[in-house]
């Protein structure tokens, strides 16, 4: 499929891929990007959803700051979160089989 996007290049609460530099957030000793303060001040306070995003290919829930990013074919510009490359790898393959 297509590359791994770098984690420091999505935000993490809209799940878009941002061209200008993102800003930190730390929370749990995890790292977030996030692209503005709004986003900063919901990721903050919706901790316990906005850090997680399931893994299309498995259904499992993983936390964005560990997973293995790469951009949505059906919405561009936006983002998927896998749990392993293994996942994202099979994930394509399925797609490719429709
Ligand atoms: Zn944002």
């Amino acid at each position: 499929m297509n590359q791994e996007i770098a984690f420091q290049s999505v935000c993490s609460v809209s799940n878009e891929i941002k061209f200008e530099k993102l800003n930190l957030v730390k929370i749990d000793n995890k790292t977030y990007w996030v692209c503005c303060s709004r986003c900063r001040a919901k990721l903050i306070s919706n901790s316990n959803i906005l850090r997680f995003a399931t893994d299309p290919f498995s259904n499992k829930k993983l936390d964005k700051a560990t997973a293995i990013i790469k951009q949505n074919p059906k919405n561009i510009g936006t983002v998927l979160y896998f749990k392993t490359k293994d996942n994202a790898t099979k994930f394509n393959l399925e797609r490719e089989k429709l």
